[in-house]
């Protein structure tokens, strides 16, 4: 095994017991970025110098026994995060030369644990899309199949993982744009509880929906990541100042007698057959671990992209108004074509005549979601659904077709309306089939739990995951 491939568990083991150094590993991934980004356009910068230079010092540190949780991994960041000295730029044309004066909260945790940074990740400009094809510097392609979209908008962070560039990766999730590239690049995404990891310093997208999450090679590294990232930021005063648990005490325990809901809004028509079995087969798992299965129903869950698609719109009109190039970034001009859609229907459903019919009413509909969940969570401990209705598209198959390209993250933004957590776990390789056309693309699930209960979701998918080894590594 190279030791780009490594889990963030593994690493960690292999640097304290000096089987390799910081410098080897981080040397090895990037010779991998350096093999495999001109094919796959998952960085949009690479910090060769600053990542040597920091598991240089990493290696000193470990010399002496420092046991900071992640010394010495080497990790990569969403374009969404800033940066100190390190160029930022959303994947918009309009921060293309932006250098930040200093690091987002989770970026500054990250470092203080060890971590070295690679580099910034591609990704749907402003982080709108579901497909990573809205970035201005070229989309992000699937690892399992270079003609297929890795998902969006964290395109980059799921593709550095799967393809071993990174030993893990940074990225938001808005809507579901961590837990859907994680699932169409077979690789682990965790959107923590909304406000559970701080916003301070992530470019906003949509303020009420932003959470802060990540992707790993496994469940377990997922825990180990959001030990560092989750907490009380004076910065963000979203974020609670409840007690950070080791997220990685409980992986072990029983799941004998825990209720899973599954709700039946979630297997309809739209939803692909393959998938549906695979996820079926994902819960049988579960079942047969002890686990009780619950039918439940989600009412509201048919009004949810329709109540998203005007909140989120709403705010991210709000959120991009600062850009007026007058402090900095270049001209209102070089927005790209989703982030002018969404910033005219914001600006549409937020005017004078138009609020009470559009903005308050999405509004009364999210609560009803949030409702919806909390009704459920006191019949249920979890809700397991699949990610996505369908498998992995081509590239260029959905992007003249916004309502199309919007109906992907049917699954995902309840999730994000509520404000809870949500972990999205490889279940399996679908294909390919005797059609020369398909492709084989892997198919996750999504693990939903109540607010703040990322313990649970960690002990459910981390059980899964020891009962169904994940071992397609793609072919590259
Ligand atoms: N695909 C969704 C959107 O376009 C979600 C984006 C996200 O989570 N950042 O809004």
């Amino acid at each position: 095994m190279k030791l780009n491939e490594l889990t963030i568990k593994q690493a960690i083991d292999g640097l304290r017991k000096k089987e390799f150094s910081a410098l080897d590993l981080t040397e090895s991934c990037l010779d991998q970025i350096a093999r495999l980004n001109p094919l796959l356009n998952a960085f949009l910068t690479i910090c060769n110098k600053e990542a040597i230079n920091a598991a240089k010092q990493a290696d000193e540190k470990l010399r002496i026994g420092d046991k900071s949780p992640l010394l010495g991994i080497p990790i990569a960041l969403k374009d969404i995060y800033l940066t100190k000295n390190i160029r930022t730029t959303a994947s918009s044309k309009v921060l293309d030369n932006y250098i930040p004066q200093y690091d987002a909260t989770v970026v500054k945790k990250l470092k203080d644990a060890g971590a070295i940074i690679l580099g910034k990740l591609n990704c749907d400009a402003w982080a709108h899309g579901s497909s990573g094809e809205n970035s201005d510097y070229g989309p992000v392609k699937n690892p399992y199949n270079v003609e297929y979209t890795p998902g969006g908008s964290s395109s980059g962070s799921a593709a550095s993982v799967a393809a071993d560039m990174s030993i893990a990766s940074g990225g938001t999730d808005t809507g579901g744009s961590i837990r859907l590239p994680a699932a169409f690049c077979n690789v682990v995404g965790l959107k923590p509880t909304y406000g559970r990891v701080s916003r301070n310093g992530i470019i906003a997208m949509s303020s009420s929906l932003d959470s802060i999450g990540h992707f790993t090679k496994t469940v377990e590294d997922s825990a180990l990541y959001l030990n560092v990232t989750a907490g009380k930021d004076s910065f963000d005063a979203t974020t609670p100042n409840l007690p950070v648990p080791d997220y990685s005490k409980n992986l072990n325990k029983s799941i004998k007698g825990t209720r899973i809901g599954i709700p039946k809004e979630f297997f309809t028509e739209g939803l692909d057959k393959k998938i549906k079995e695979k996820t079926m087969e994902a819960i049988s798992f579960f079942e047969k671990q002890g686990a009780e299965i619950i039918d439940i129903s989600l009412p509201h869950t048919d009004y949810a992209i329709a109540a998203y698609y005007i909140i989120q719109p709403a705010e991210v009109s709000s959120n991009l108004a600062r850009y007026d190039s007058i402090r900095y970034g270049n001209k209102r001009s070089y927005f790209g074509k989703e982030a002018k859609r969404r910033i005219m229907l914001g600006t549409f459903t937020l005017s004078a005549g138009y609020y009470d019919a559009y903005y308050k009413k999405a509004m009364k509909v999210r609560t009803l979601i949030k409702k919806d969940y909390e009704e459920a969570f006191k019949k249920v401990d979890a809700i397991i659904t699949p990610v996505s209705p369908t498998l992995p598209w081509k590239l260029g198959e959905k992007i003249n077709d916004p309502l199309k390209m919007y109906l992907s993250d049917i699954f995902t933004v309840t999730a994000n309306l509520a404000g809870i957590p949500g972990l999205s776990v490889p279940i399996g390789i679908i294909g390919p089939s005797t059609s020369s056309e398909q492709a084989a693309l892997p198919v996750g699930m999504q693990i939903l739990g109540p607010q703040f209960s990322e313990e649970l979701l960690f002990n459910l998918g981390h059980q899964y995951e020891i009962g169904n080894p994940n071992k397609e590594k793609p072919q590259l």
